[in-house]
């Protein structure tokens, strides 16, 4: 890696290492969650869900890719298989074993949750201290937001069509 790079961080370097592969793990898990929930879907407005689903997934990919891209900048080695991802991962992998609509939403809800928590805490260990990794935090906070927001609100709309439909 580029020594000047390693030296203005302000931090333990294995630790801040640490950290993201924590956040890279979780982001494959997303990945797959998203991408195979989208295949599996069924219920009331599945396709438009599945559109949402196939475009996180595209997202948390993206993440993935980011956080590698900082991993191997700072020496370290991204987490090197699947089987490595779920003891790294903070977040749970929930697997999309009940394919209805609203079970996916609510899965996908609670991991956007946990993603946003994971890099509010990141953000807070780098600031003023790899501005790099705080950047590119916030970078990924912001579309877990949005990611976050776009599937509770397609989650009410789904509550309105099906309560208000049955009356
Ligand atoms: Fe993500
Ligand atoms: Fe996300
Ligand atoms: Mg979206």
């Amino acid at each position: 890696m580029g020594t000047r790079g390693r030296e203005i961080i302000g931090m333990d370097v294995d630790k801040l290492l640490e950290m993201l592969n924590k956040a890279f793990a979780s982001e494959w898990l997303a990945y797959y969650q998203y991408w195979l929930g989208a295949k599996l879907i069924k219920g009331p407005m599945k396709d438009a869900v599945a559109a949402e689903l196939n475009l996180h997934a595209t997202e948390e990919l993206s993440h993935a890719t980011l956080l590698a891209g900082r991993i191997i900048q700072l020496g370290g080695t991204p987490a090197l298989g699947p089987s490595d991802w779920l003891k790294l991962t903070p977040c749970k992998y929930d697997a999309p074993a009940d394919p209805y609509v609203a079970v996916l939403l609510d899965q996908n809800i609670a991991g956007e949750q946990c993603a946003i928590s994971t890099y509010k805490a990141m953000m807070d260990a780098t600031k003023d201290k790899d501005m790099v990794t705080y950047n590119m935090a916030l970078t990924i906070l912001e579309q877990e937001v949005e990611h976050e927001e776009d599937l509770q609100s397609l989650r009410e709309d789904l509550d309105l069509m099906v309560n208000r439909g049955a009356k």
